[in-house]
């Protein structure tokens, strides 16, 4: 199975190669006419990456509901665990905050998308649609869903995040009462999961048509722009790894947190590796267990729910996009909608799965809510795999180290283990 998601990988790759390789021969090789402008570049390509980009939209409002309300299911859960429960859910929501805040950071620091105008692309008419700018306190009340039905059909992310929100935690709290419901959202789910690894499966032909009319359109002005936005991503994800995170560590546990690195460094590869925060729960908490010395009865709740809610690595990605995307396309951003990204941000790390490319798929969420064009995700999508990587190593390092706090805060850390070799 590993094998074919790899293969996944390469085809985006090439389609983003091959995009990039047909868009500078059609910008600067082949005259203008009406066969390359209206029926290459404005009609086929167009229509192909519009078309992927749909599909990445369908998937949005069903897979934010159902994967907040299962991750909420699971907060709810929390609550057998006191203290526990609670400290972590703070430490994760916490962390998540900052990574946003360093990633628009560096994002305004690094200026990614200056120097690239993707305002001349045309966009779909529903794509530029932004969001009448409203007062604090409206921007407040906004928030509380007054239809949800309303909010889930016109996409008001916020508002689906609040009811789904609400619905998980009564779920977890009525227990039996609801386990239909709570059985059917989780199997719808895992439909939208799949439908998801659907849509990303011709990921490879959307790149290629995406990035072959961006760059038709606008040449090699990409270039330095695109290499500009991984570098921003790759930068503030090393400065939550290896700043924020040891910070934590040494200031809440006391620990040597080169040490703590050393120890859990091959749990990194692992997810580096596959791109799941997932599938590398068993040996995130093995690790812990053996090396670290993190009791299980700690890490046998933390880490799962942290692969689900917890997500720092994605939430930096999406703010350095949001950055990118504004300058790309030439929006201002003002200080509240600063504030909003880091809001919706953290939210859309507790809906985004930990499977590949989900963080893609929420970052449309985090565009909508301040207005900015989902367009600019397709430019970024054919270089996310290596960056979902990286990012997906540092989601699940986050995981470990606020169970590392909170073991620690709970007497269930064993120092001798950590002190050993
Ligand atoms: N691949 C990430 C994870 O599993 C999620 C994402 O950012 O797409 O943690």
């Amino acid at each position: 199975k590993e094998k074919k998601k790899l293969g996944l990988t390469t085809q985006v790759f090439i389609g983003l190669f091959a995009g990039l390789i047909l868009g500078i021969f059609l910008c600067y090789v082949v005259p203008d006419s009406h066969i390359k402008t209206d029926i290459i570049v404005e009609g086929i390509l167009y229509v192909i990456g519009q078309g992927f980009i749909r599909l990445m939209k369908m998937l949005v409002v069903p897979l934010v509901f159902c994967s907040i309300v299962c991750g909420s299911m699971s907060i709810g859960d929390t609550k057998k665990l006191g203290a526990v429960g609670v400290r972590t859910l703070i430490f994760y929501l916490t962390t998540t905050a900052l990574a946003v805040t360093v990633a628009l950071s560096v994002g305004n620091l690094l200026n990614p998308g200056i120097g690239l105008d993707m305002s001349k692309i045309k966009t779909s008419a529903d794509a530029v649609e932004t969001m009448e700018s409203t007062s604090l306190i409206s921007t407040i009340l906004n928030i509380i869903p007054d239809n949800p039905i309303n909010s889930l059909a016109s996409g008001n992310m916020l508002q689906i995040i609040v009811f789904a929100l609400i619905v998980g935690l009564i779920l977890a709290k009525i227990g039996d009462r609801a386990e239909t419901v709570a059985n059917f959202i989780s199997q719808f789910n895992d439909i939208m999961m799949e439908m998801t690894m659907m849509v990303m499966a011709i990921a490879p032909v959307g790149v290629f048509c995406l990035v072959a009319r961006t760059f038709a359109n606008i040449g090699f002005s990409a270039l330095v722009p695109l290499a500009k936005y991984m570098i921003a991503v790759l930068l503030a994800l090393a400065l939550q790894c290896l700043g924020v995170y040891q910070i934590l560590l040494k200031i809440f546990t006391g620990l040597n947190p080169i040490r703590f690195l050393k120890k859990f460094f091959p749990v990194m590869a692992f997810a580096f590796s596959t791109a799941t925060s997932n599938a590398t729960i068993p040996l995130s908490i093995d690790t812990l267990d053996k090396k670290v010395g993190v009791s299980k009865k700690i890490s046998s709740f933390t880490i799962p729910l942290g692969a689900t809610i917890n997500m720092d690595g994605t939430s930096i990605m999406q703010g350095v996009a949001v950055v990118f995307a504004a300058q790309a396309f030439g929006i201002h951003l003002d200080m509240m909608d600063y504030i909003t990204v880091i809001g919706t941000a953290t939210l859309a790390s507790i809906g985004t799965a930990g499977v590949p490319s989900v963080g893609l798929v929420t970052l449309t969420m985090v565009f909508n809510s301040v207005g900015l064009p989902v367009e600019a995700i397709g430019l970024i999508m054919g270089i996310d795999r290596i960056l979902d990587m990286v990012r997906t190593a540092v989601n699940i390092t986050g995981d470990a180290v606020c169970t590392t706090i909170v073991a620690k805060q709970n007497n269930a850390l064993d120092l001798e283990v950590f002190n050993k070799d």
